[in-house]
C-alpha cells in the first residue's frame, strides 16, 4: 500500500480534538517525541494494557506479574550491556542539517525494492486477470528477480558492518546506492557515528560518577534481576513466566512519527524462563501466542506480517518481529526474542550472586533460558487507533449525502462503553437518563450528555468511538424502554431498560476476546 500521509495526519489531529493524545507541555510549544494521553486515551491505553495483562497473566497459570522500580543500580546496565552496546549508528545531512538512524535509512532503501515488487505484481495481477499465478510470476519474472537480487545484495552488506561494527562501511553502503536526504535531497553525509540511548541522572545529593543512574531503556532488566525473588517466593517451577508493563526512555535520534517512536514511553514484557535446550519450541509457541493476541482483536490478517531478525544480537538464538501495516508502512510493533543464557549469566557474573534454577526432575542446577515477549503499549496504542479511524459518507432517507468519521475501535477498548443521552434537556428526561447510568456505571464506563442536537450528539460518540448511544425519550417515561444506537451499523432498536446492560456486555466484555487466543 502507498504510505499514506494524510491519512496520518488527519488521525494526528482527530486524536488531538477528540482528547486522545495532546502534546507534552504544549503552552510551551511542545516537548519533542513526548506526549500526554487525554481523557480518552488514559482509558483507550487502560484497556489495551487490560487485554495484555489478562491475557499473559490471567489466562496462564505459570506466568506472574511484577512491578518493578525505574532506577535501577547502574551495575545493571553494565552487566546488560547497554551502556557498552545500547547505541544506534547516526548520520547528519550537512545541507538539511538534519539527523538520520544510518541503519534506518538503510532499510528504507532496502524496501523500496519491495515496494517495486509489490507494484509490479500488482500490474500484473491486473493484465493476467483470473489466470495470475502470483507465486509463479513473483519466481519467475526477470524485473523481479533483480529487484530482489539487489535488495539481498544490500542487505548482506548491511548485516556484516553491523556484525563488525563498521561505521565506514555503513556510511559507503548509503553512499554507493545513493541514498539521498529526504529533505534536501542531497548526498552530502556526515561520518556515521555511534550514539548511546540511554538517559542518565544522579542520585542523591553527590554528583561524581559512582552516582550516575539510568532510567531504563526496557523493563526485561527489572524482571532478570528478580528472577530469583520471584521463583523462590511463588515456587515457581520452569517454565515459568514472569511479566511487567512499566516505562521505559530511549533518547532516540530520530522522532518523528508521533507516538511511534517516543523518548518515554511505555513497554509490556514478559520473559519467559525454560531448561536449555527447549528454548527454541517456547519460541514458537510464544510467536503463535502472540500473534493470536494480535489477530484476536480484528483489525485484519492481511496488516499484520512476522518479520525475522537477519542480524541477531551476539547473545539471541532467535528473533522475530510482528509488524503492523501502519498509514506509513509496515513497522515493528512486537519483538520475540529468544535470549538464551545471556542476560541471567550477565547477572550472575556481575553481582557474584548464583541465579539458576534447581531442577528436580534432572536433579541438577542451571541457569534457565529466556524468552522474551516485547510490546509497546504506545504503537499498540497507535495500531488501533490507525485501524480504527473511518471516514464514511451515509446516504440518508431524502436521498442526501453526510459524512461521518468513526473509530470503530475494537469495543472491548473502547474508552467509553455507553452514552446515556436525554432527547431533550427538560421533562424529566435528564432525571431518568442519570438514574439509567447510575444503574450501568457499576458494569461499564458511561458517559451522559445533552448538549447539542441528538444528530450531534451521535457523531460526537462516533468520533470517540462509544459503542453504544441509548436515547431517552418521552416514551420512556411511559414505558421503560429506551432505543439503542450500534455504533458501525448505526442501527437503533428499542430495547426495554433491563436488557441494556446484557446487550451492552454482549459487545464489550473483555471475556470475548480472550476467549479467541
Ligand atoms: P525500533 O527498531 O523500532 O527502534 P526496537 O527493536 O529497538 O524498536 P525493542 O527494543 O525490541 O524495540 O522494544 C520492544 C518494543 O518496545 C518495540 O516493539 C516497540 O513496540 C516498543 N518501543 C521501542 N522503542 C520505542 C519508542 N522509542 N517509542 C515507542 N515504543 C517503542
Amino acid at each position: 500500500m502507498a504510505h499514506n500521509e494524510d491519512l496520518f495526519k488527519k488521525i494526528i489531529s482527530h486524536a488531538k480534538e477528540y482528547g486522545y493524545v495532546f502534546p507534552s507541555s504544549e503552552i510551551y510549544d511542545g516537548l519533542s517525541a513526548v506526549y500526554d494521553y487525554g481523557q480518552y486515551g488514559v482509558e483507550l491505553k487502560n484497556n489495551i494494557k487490560q487485554y495484555w495483562w489478562s491475557a499473559m497473566v490471567q489466562m496462564n497459570e505459570n506466568v506472574v506479574g511484577l512491578d518493578s522500580a525505574i532506577f535501577m543500580h547502574p551495575t545493571i546496565w553494565k552487566a546488560s550491556g547497554h551502556v557498552d552496546a545500547f547505541n544506534d549508528p547516526l548520520i547528519d545531512n550537512k545541507d538539511s542539517k538534519k539527523r538520520y538512524r544510518a541503519d534506518v535509512l538503510i532499510e528504507d532503501h532496502i524496501e523500496k525494492f519491495n515496494d517495486k515488487i509489490e507494484k509490479e505484481a500488482e500490474k500484473a495481477a491486473k493484465r493476467f486477470g483470473d489466470q495470475f499465478d502470483r507465486e509463479l510470476f513473483l519466481s519467475t519474472n526477470p524485473k523481479i528477480l533483480e529487484y530482489r537480487k539487489k535488495g539481498e545484495e544490500i542487505k548482506e552488506k548491511f548485516v556484516l558492518a553491523l556484525e563488525n561494527n563498521d561505521l565506514e562501511a555503513v556510511r559507503q553502503i548509503i553512499i554507493d546506492n545513493e541514498i539521498v536526504c529526504p529533505i534536501s535531497g542531497t548526498r552530502n553525509w556526515t561520518e556515521v557515528r555511534q550514539f548511546n540511548l540511554m538517559f542518565d541522572t544522579k542520585l542523591g545529593s553527590v554528583t561524581d560518577d559512582a552516582s550516575t543512574i539510568y532510567l531504563r531503556p526496557e523493563t526485561a532488566q527489572g524482571i532478570f534481576v528478580n528472577y530469583l525473588n520471584v521463583q523462590k517466593t511463588g515456587r515457581m517451577k520452569i517454565p515459568f513466566g514472569i511479566a511487567q508493563i512499566g516505562k521505559a526512555f530511549r533518547n532516540e535520534i530520530v522522532a518523528r512519527q508521533f507516538i511511534f517512536r517516543m523518548r518515554e514511553f511505555e513497554q509490556m514484557e514478559m520473559q519467559f524462563f525454560v531448561k536449555p535446550g527447549e528454548e527454541l519450541t517456547w519460541f514458537e509457541f510464544w510467536k503463535n501466542r502472540r500473534m493470536q493476541w494480535h489477530l484476536a482483536l480484528g483489525l485484519g490478517n492481511q496488516k499484520y506480517r512476522f518479520y525475522k531478525h537477519d542480524k541477531l544480537a551476539h547473545y539471541a538464538n532467535a528473533a522475530f518481529d510482528i509488524q503492523y501495516e501502519f498509514p506509513f508502512g509496515f513497522k515493528e510493533v512486537e519483538g520475540i526474542h529468544s535470549r538464551t543464557d545471556y542476560d541471567l549469566s550477565q547477572h550472575q557474573q556481575f553481582s557474584g550472586k548464583k541465579l539458576q534454577y534447581f531442577d528436580p526432575e534432572l536433579n541438577q542446577n542451571y541457569v534457565p533460558f529466556v524468552v522474551e515477549t516485547s510490546i509497546g503499549v504506545d504503537r499498540t496504542f497507535l495500531m488501533i487507533l490507525c485501524n480504527s479511524f473511518v471516514e464514511e459518507k451515509i446516504t440518508k432517507e431524502d436521498g442526501s449525502v453526510d459524512e461521518r468519521v468513526v473509530l470503530k475501535l475494537p469495543p472491548a477498548l473502547a474508552p467509553i462503553k455507553a452514552t446515556v443521552l436525554p432527547l431533550v434537556k427538560k421533562d424529566g428526561l435528564p432525571e431518568k437518563a442519570h438514574e439509567i447510568m447510575d444503574a450501568l456505571k457499576f458494569d461499564f464506563n458511561c458517559q451522559y450528555d445533552e448538549k447539542d442536537s441528538i444528530g450531534k450528539r451521535y457523531r460526537r460518540q462516533d468520533a470517540i468511538g462509544t459503542p453504544y448511544c441509548i436515547t431517552i425519550d418521552h416514551e420512556t417515561l411511559e414505558n421503560n424502554t429506551v432505543t439503542i444506537r450500534e455504533r458501525d451499523t448505526m442501527e437503533q432498536i428499542r430495547v426495554d431498560i433491563s436488557k441494556l446492560a446484557e446487550i451492552i456486555g454482549q459487545k464489550v466484555d473483555m471475556k470475548h476476546l480472550l476467549k479467541r487466543l
